[in-house]
């Protein structure tokens, strides 16, 4: 019988979710969940199958667990997620080392292993599947902040992205499913919850009573406990008036927005299938920066689709130039199979997708950094994750602009506090994506005398010098 087991989570934070939720299984199989793979009965891999690198990355993972099958640690190797979804017969036909698979819809099925049974290959029907608050669920690192998944799947059509095809068209969970889950967390001690899915604006559109997604965060939000509730994946279209009072006085709804814009020119949108062209996403952001003058704006760009032109490229980075969003992410175009663009010939070479990667990075990093040097000498309200990842000397933390893993960090020094806690903060260094930044007492004052004193500062000159450089 299988005593303890490890997990490996990759990909996004959906998949984050479906890991936790696979962690309450083994909790609730009373198996022990240990950090050590080689201290393990059972492994369990949780892959993306999403583009090119994140695919490589579940096989090497896969592989190299495999090992400790091979030198007898481990009894059974069971690998989960989008990948197998996609790929699963290929991958039990190559993969002999592999015991079990399960799809992106199949988690709550671990149990059956975890006793013992279950067949090799357990890939359902994602259309079929969505969480419910009821599906038990641990929380991975901080318990003060988690994802909720509020919808699966997506009904779009965009070119370059299996996602529809791996995960099904859109299953919005009813509000009451939801708000259920956030007083759940809220009860373990969370105070931040970010709210995801695949194509969040299109929330509650497949549901028959068609709830929005005001009135759902709206509910979020008065949790008793829930303090920060952040908005990701947001497609470009227009957001309600309602949604935007909520973003812009709601004094829990944070007034960040995470919207993935893929593109600028009219061409590239077009071939995207994003159903709009440029001038959308210039009036988009307008709108957006009228309404919530303090907007904190996160974007994600793919450079390198097939059939993207010089000029097209630099109108993606007027685009950048104009808006000065606060973080960026930019991905090089991966071609998959069984996508439309995946059927385009007219493909850009991968030295100059790269180069223009660089490019766009670059542009940003200077807005970025200029940005955040704009708030040293500034208070901000911070909520502590707990010790600096770097030196355990300082804590971090993050101000509101910042979503956990994705947009930096604050370093916090002279001070203690405890995670999860929120805390007055005043900002002292600034870098590319990260803060240093002054705790602050209840009244307003530092909390310690240690930043008066240069040779015992507690760390934060290393810190501020490493981030500075
Ligand atoms: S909205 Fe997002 S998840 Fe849906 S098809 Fe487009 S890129 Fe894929």
């Amino acid at each position: 019988m299988a005593r303890s087991v490890h997990f490996v989570s990759l990909g996004c934070a959906k998949n984050r979710v479906d890991t936790e939720v696979m962690l309450g299984v083994t909790g609730e199989q009373g198996l022990e969940v240990v950090d050590d793979p080689a201290a393990a009965d059972v492994i369990v891999v949780n892959t993306c199958g999403f583009i090119g690198p994140a695919k490589e990355e579940s096989i090497d993972t896969v592989l190299e667990m495999g090992r400790y099958k091979e030198d007898g640690s481990c009894a059974k190797l069971v690998v989960t997620g989008c990948l197998v979804q996609r790929y699963a017969t290929d991958l039990a036909a190559q993969m002999p080392e592999v015991d079990h698979f399960l799809g992106s819809s199949d988690m709550l099925k671990l149990g059956e292993i975890l006793r013992g049974r279950g067949e090799r290959l357990m890939v359902g029907n994602p259309a079929e599947w969505s969480m419910r608050a009821t599906d038990p669920r641990r929380l991975t690192q901080r318990r003060h902040s988690a994802y909720v998944k509020i919808a699966e799947g997506c009904n779009r059509t965009c070119s370059f992205c299996a996602i529809p095809a791996i995960r099904g068209k859109q299953r919005s969970r009813p509000v009451d499913d939801v708000v259920r889950e956030i007083e759940w967390l809220a009860a373990q001690g969370v105070v931040e919850a970010n709210l995801v899915s695949q194509d969040t604006v299109a929330y509650g559109r497949d549901l028959a009573d068609r709830p929005s997604l005001a009135a759902l965060v709206r509910r979020i939000a008065d949790v008793p406990g829930i303090r920060w509730v952040r908005l990701h994946y947001l497609y470009p279209e227009t957001l309600s008036d309602e949604l935007l009072e909520l973003l812009a006085g709601h004094p829990n709804v944070l007034p960040y927005v995470d919207m993935p814009l893929q593109h600028a020119s009219d061409e590239l949108l077009r071939r995207m299938r994003r159903g709009h062209g440029g001038r959308r996403v210039y009036a988009t952001i307008e709108r957006l920066r009228r309404a919530l003058p303090e907007m904190v704006f996160r974007t994600t760009f793919i450079v390198g689709h097939p059939g993207e032109a010089d000029g097209d490229f630099a109108e993606l980075l007027d685009l950048v130039r104009f808006a000065e969003f606060d973080h960026v992410g930019v991905f090089l175009y991966s071609h998959e199979e069984g996508t439309r663009s995946g059927d385009m010939t007219d493909l850009v070479p991968s030295r100059i997708a790269r180069a223009r990667q660089r490019q766009l990075l670059s542009v940003q990093r200077r807005i970025s950094r200029a940005k955040l040097r704009a708030r040293i000498g500034t208070e901000v309200e911070v909520l502590v994750d707990g010790v600096d990842e770097e030196t355990e000397l300082l804590l971090e933390g993050r101000w509101w602009g910042q979503a956990p893993e994705v947009d930096g960090k604050v370093h916090l020094a002279n001070g203690d506090a405890s995670a999860g806690e929120f805390r007055r903060a005043l900002i002292t260094h600034a870098a590319d994506h990260e803060l240093v930044a002054d705790l602050l007492d209840a009244n307003g004052r530092r909390s310690s005398p240690l930043c008066d004193d240069e040779s015992d500062d507690g760390g934060v000159a290393a810190v501020a010098a490493e981030i500075e450089a």
